[in-house]
This record gives structure tokens, sequence and C-alpha cells, in this order.
């Protein structure tokens, strides 16, 4: 069976990832999402196995060392990764997988799967306003927002190795998904995935 592709979806944070990948699995319910490990504690409303997998340092460490992440990454002092079991079950059953990761892990999976791998930045449209919805959400402290914020700068910088950008415009949520899910179908019709046509055209 032929594998699915991997989406991978970065942003600063505060540029609404969660919340589009959401809007996108309901127009793309097909779509699968991998559940990080994280070392990170878990937000108010956040569930253990469904957010994330939680994780002690030593436990993520431990992890490392098996050989069970695909990608990882130090992010405002936390550790988060991929864990391979997790990817594994969505592409090998032939599902796209989405994964919501921050630009360090991004190009770690496009370094591993080249053509199979679709790297795509998510934007708040500039900013202050991806400040605005930091601070709205109201989970951050000051100190955690101001170094978020700090990232972004980071985040920008490397925007030019990402493929597409796409604006998440306040309010507009769901044309935002829709552009996503232009992405994951042009994505399925590139060459390099369509060239079996061509290789068995006079067969
Ligand atoms: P948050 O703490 O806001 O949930 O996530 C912080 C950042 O880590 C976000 O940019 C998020 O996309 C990223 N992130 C979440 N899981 C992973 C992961 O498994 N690997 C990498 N490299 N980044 C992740």
């Amino acid at each position: 069976m032929e594998k699915g592709l991997v989406f991978v979806i970065s942003g600063p944070s505060g540029s609404g990832k969660g919340t589009i990948v959401e809007e996108l699995r309901k127009i793309a319910p097909n779509i699968g999402v991998a559940v990080s490990a994280t070392t990170r504690a878990p937000r108010p409303g956040e569930v253990d196995g469904v957010t994330y997998h939680y994780k002690t340092r030593e436990e993520f460490e431990a992890l490392l060392a098996a050989g069970e992440i695909l990608e990882h990454t130090e992010y405002s002092g936390n550790l988060y990764g991929t864990l391979k079991s997790e990817a594994e079950k969505v592409i090998g059953a032939g599902r796209d997988l989405i994964l919501e990761i921050e630009v360090d892990g991004g190009g770690q999976v496009k370094r591993l799967l080249g053509d199979d791998c679709v790297l795509i930045m998510l934007l708040a449209p500039d900013a202050a306003e991806q400040e605005r919805r930091l601070r709205d959400r109201g989970t951050e402290t000051e100190e955690k927002i101001r170094m978020r914020m700090e990232k972004a700068h980071t985040e920008i910088a490397v925007a030019g190795d990402y493929e597409y950008l796409v604006l998440n415009e306040t309010g507009k949520q769901e044309e935002c998904a829709e552009h996503l899910l232009a992405i994951l179908k042009a994505a399925h019709l590139t060459y390099p995935r369509m060239r079996h046509i061509t290789d068995h055209y006079f067969d």
C-alpha cells in the first residue's frame, strides 16, 4: 500500500496551529495526527495521551536513546518530539499525517523524508496579532510570552526554507483550513508522486 504523506505545520506560538488543524480535520477527516511527547507540564484542559504524551526528562531521554523518536527539539526549556510509533501507525495505513511541530523539527523531518514531506508555515498576519492571541489564551506567564515572541524571530528567519506560507487571519479559520486542504491535495499530484503513471504508461 502507498504510504501517506507527512505535512509539517509550523509557525510561531500563537499563530493558531492547533485551531487550524482542528478545522482542517473537520473537512478532511481521514488525515491523521501524531501525539507528540513533551517534558512540558500540561496546561489546564490538556489531556495526557491526547494533547501530548507528558514525560519526565529522564523518560524522554530514554525514548531518544531507544531510537523511538523521529525528530525532537528543545523549546522554551522543554523537550518536544515526534514518536515514531505514532507517525508509523498513520502513514503505514496509507493516511496523510499532520505534524504540528516547530521549525527545527520540521527541518529534521524534511531531511529524513524528502519528497514525502511538505513544509507549511502558518502565520498570524503580524507579530502584534500573534502576541495578542498568545495573551488572550491566558495560559502563559509574561516571561513565557516574551520567550515565545523572541522565538518567533528565529521562526520567521527560516520561513524561506518552507514550501508554503499560509496566513491565519483573524476570524477566517475556515478559509485558512481550505488553503491547507488545497496544499494537501496538490501534494499528491506532484511529479515524484505521479511518476508511476508515466513509468507504466505504455506497459
Ligand atoms: P506548546 O508548548 O505551545 O504546546 O508547543 C511549543 C512548540 O513546540 C510549538 O511550536 C509546537 O508546534 C512545537 N511542538 C509540539 N510538538 C512537537 C514535536 O513533537 N516536535 C517538535 N520539534 N516541536 C513540537
